[in-house]
């Protein structure tokens, strides 16, 4: 079995790599065959043989607890952590019994601090907004910090009252209206969290040459946290990346010492000359901006829960959580879960028509992290394919004028032959 590894900060991929996939709850057991199949397919044709995934299955959610009793069991985490690089389908929240949710434990335990989300749409997949082909966005979502971080105490708990007595009595709070009846959460934003995040968005918009990177939040009421993610993401970009970037930060301060005239003259200047501009936002213009003009925007960095919201919107745009790609990320350590961003979809499991798309694509950004770009490069290709003809699972044929409705199986297998 060969392993993905880091050295000198750099991925290195064997040609017969092995990769831990957790096949998922629900659907899971519909769509990750059909992923499989489509690449290795695409895997197999573009490197005709010479470069091969052996899939390694892991356990976790339902069939883990059938198993072993477990919902997460050490062995996986394990197998994620020294495998580096893996996939997984949706997983049902287990209720009660001590994990909040699985996908967030992974995320915890292994510190994959960015959860990337590529958001594009697809030539004949119907879209709710009138220029969807403008809508090419990628998403940097803080994984680790913000009010997700999950400290938080009940009303009428006895730790909902000390906490309250602390604001009260050392913290000086008086602004709780309803202190009896309040539930408390805590949201940790730190430097180090942000930065590493922006780091990778600047990174990314850098390797793929794309405009801008822009930092979206709610510091104009939230100050220290959601205003210091904006402070600390301008930093980093300054002190970090100043010669391939140009801030608004900088423009600013342009403005201010030298004129509006001036300030226009070196943003246009470091556009010619290539550079990614760094702007912000904040995040309710930001989702009214997005449906206005989704051109201005290429990549986004921003907090956990503004990148919940975010997220979903964009999907929308262009087709809905069925074909939404995403994957979480430590770009230190080179631990990456590629995964469907939908859930377990009960309503539909087992009745053969669920899009399997949101994992392959999920596949195809796995390909891409391992730098398997060609077979990355043929499954986008075949799939534009599909959807240009009308050819989809039934949640998007429904809505495609003289769209071709296709069993989840029988897509996959359309899929392949276009490879
Ligand atoms: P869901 O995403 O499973 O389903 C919401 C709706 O979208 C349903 O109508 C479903 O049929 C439809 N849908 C979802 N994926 C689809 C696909 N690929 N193709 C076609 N239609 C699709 O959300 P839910 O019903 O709120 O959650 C069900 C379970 O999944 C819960 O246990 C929840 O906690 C879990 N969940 C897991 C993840 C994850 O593992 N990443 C994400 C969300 C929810």
């Amino acid at each position: 079995m060969s392993k993905v590894y880091m050295q000198d900060g750099k991925l290195v991929v064997p040609d017969r790599v092995t990769v831990p996939f957790i096949e998922g709850d629900g659907v899971g057991a519909e769509i990750t065959p059909v992923c499989q199949k489509i690449v290795n397919a695409a895997v197999e044709l573009a490197y005709l043989g010479k470069r091969s995934i052996e899939w390694m299955e892991v356990l976790a959610g339902g069939k883990a607890f059938e198993r072993t009793g477990e919902w997460l069991p050490q062995a996986t985490l394990d197998a994620f952590n020294e495998y580096l690089v893996g996939i997984k389908g949706p997983l049902t929240t287990p209720v009660g019994g001590g994990i909040r949710s699985l996908n967030v434990a992974l995320r915890q335990t292994l510190d994959l601090y960015v959860c990337l989300r590529p958001v594009r749409w697809f030539k004949g997949v119907v879209s709710p907004v009138k220029e969807p082909h403008k809508v090419n966005m990628h998403i940097f979502r803080e994984n680790t910090e913000d009010i997700y971080a999950g400290i938080e105490w009940e009303q009428g708990t006895p730790e909902a009252k000390k906490f309250y007595a602390f604001l009260r009595d050392e913290m000086g709070v008086t602004k709780v209206r309803f202190p009896e009846t309040s539930s408390f959460g805590v949201k940790p934003v730190s430097k180090e969290g942000t930065q590493r995040l922006v780091r990778a968005a600047i990174r990314y918009a850098v390797r793929h040459h794309l405009p801008s990177v822009t930092l979206v939040h709610k510091g104009n009421i939230m100050k220290f946290t959601e205003g210091g993610f904006k402070r600390w993401g301008y930093e980093v970009a300054e002190t970090e990346f100043s010669g391939q970037t140009f801030t608004m930060n900088r423009y600013d301060v342009l403005k201010k010492e030298l004129g509006e005239e001036s300030a226009r003259a070196a943003m246009a200047d470091a556009v010619n000359n290539g550079k990614i501009i760094i702007k912000d936002c904040i995040a309710d213009a930001f989702l009214q901006n997005t449906l206005l003009m989704p051109e201005d925007y290429s990549v986004i960095a921003t907090l956990n829960l503004n990148g919940d919201y975010v997220s979903d919107q964009l999907a929308a745009m262009v087709g809905g959580i069925g074909i939404a790609p995403g994957a979480n990320i430590n770009y230190q350590t080179g631990h990456a879960i590629f995964e469907a961003t939908h859930g377990t979809a009960p309503n539909i499991a087992g009745k053969n028509v669920v899009n399997p798309c949101s994992l392959l694509l999920s596949s195809v950004m796995m390909l891409e992290h391992l730098g398997w770009n060609e077979a990355a490069s043929l499954i986008t290709a075949a799939l534009e394919k599909a959807f240009s003809q009308g050819e989809a699972t039934p949640d998007l044929a429904r809505f495609m004028p003289g769209g071709k409705s296709l069993p989840t199986d029988l897509f996959g297998e359309r899929i392949v032959e276009l490879l």
